[in-house]
């Protein structure tokens, strides 16, 4: 006899593991004929209490490094210079003035600059390290294998690709995805610094240890950065894996999950 309580509580465990597979290395399979006393059993699917640790930092401002040139006009009055696209008031404006960028070397070897795609307006902007070949080729930041697991990361935590942000620290690919130069840096984060305050997300989650150094300056393992709140420009800010280097390290997919369980309550209680 059919027992609709019952049902949507195993199709909402199913739902919940094939979540949890994109973590774990092994296939899970639903036995679905067992009986209620033990379904009532498992009601709470096995989630350890995650419990996030609230670092005192202060929110700051958000200030953009803009470059900001003083020079003397005519009559030999100070007037502040600045670059065109730190007037640009969308996403769509800044990506149209910055896009032929040659502020470092890697604008003379992109194939296809990668500004960033999601939702102008998320609550939530993941920031990688910078383009690799797909990205390159088809413009745009996290595709491939790496940007489908990307995908099935956000999906676990019921996050959809299109509700956030996604970007890059560096705007074009360094050859043979070498890690960026500092002076790559220098010239390249300003415009995420802008993008951040076009965007005005809630919260930021740096993905892989590159990110991590660059927006954090903490120079610490991956791991010691991981598990707590942090801010980049004001922002609260947390830190997990690279999707990249998840494919290479299937060890760290079980952390990976940690993190996205704790982003994920972090992300639920400031939209309380
Ligand atoms: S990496 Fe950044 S600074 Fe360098 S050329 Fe590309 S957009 Fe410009």
């Amino acid at each position: 006899m059919s027992n609709p309580e019952l049902d949507k509580l195993i199709s909402d465990t199913e739902k919940y593991l094939q979540n949890v597979k994109t973590f774990y290395p092994f296939n899970i399979y639903i036995e679905k004929d067992i009986k209620p006393a033990a379904v009532k059993q498992y009601k709470e699917p096995i989630v350890e209490d995650v419990k996030v640790k609230y670092d005192a930092a202060p929110v700051e401002e958000i200030k953009p490094e803009t470059k900001v040139v003083i020079e003397k006009d005519l009559f030999g009055n100070e007037v502040t210079v600045k670059e065109e696209w730190e007037f640009a008031e969308t996403l769509e404006q800044m990506n149209e003035k910055i896009c032929n960028c040659q502020n470092c070397a890697l604008g003379a070897t992109r194939t296809k600059f990668v500004f960033g795609v999601g939702n102008p307006n998320a609550d939530i902007v993941l920031v990688g390290e910078a383009p690799g070949a797909d990205e390159d080729k088809q413009g745009f930041p996290f595709v491939g294998r790496a940007g489908q697991l990307l995908n099935q990361i956000l999906a676990a935590v019921e996050l959809k690709r299109e509700e956030v942000y996604i970007c890059n620290i560096l705007k074009c690919r360094p050859p043979g995805n070498r890690n960026p130069l500092p002076e790559e840096i220098v010239q390249c984060e300003p415009y995420l610094k802008h993008q951040l305050n076009l965007i005005k997300p809630k919260l930021i989650l740096a993905l892989g240890k590159f990110a991590a150094d660059t927006l954090l300056n903490l120079n610490q393992p991956l791991n010691k950065m991981r598990g707590k709140i942090h801010h980049y420009s004001g922002i609260k800010t947390m830190v997990t894996y690279h999707p990249a280097a998840l494919l290479r390290n299937q060890q760290w997919k079980r952390p990976t999950w940690e993190d996205m369980k704790q982003f994920k309550k972090l992300y639920d209680e400031i939209k309380k």
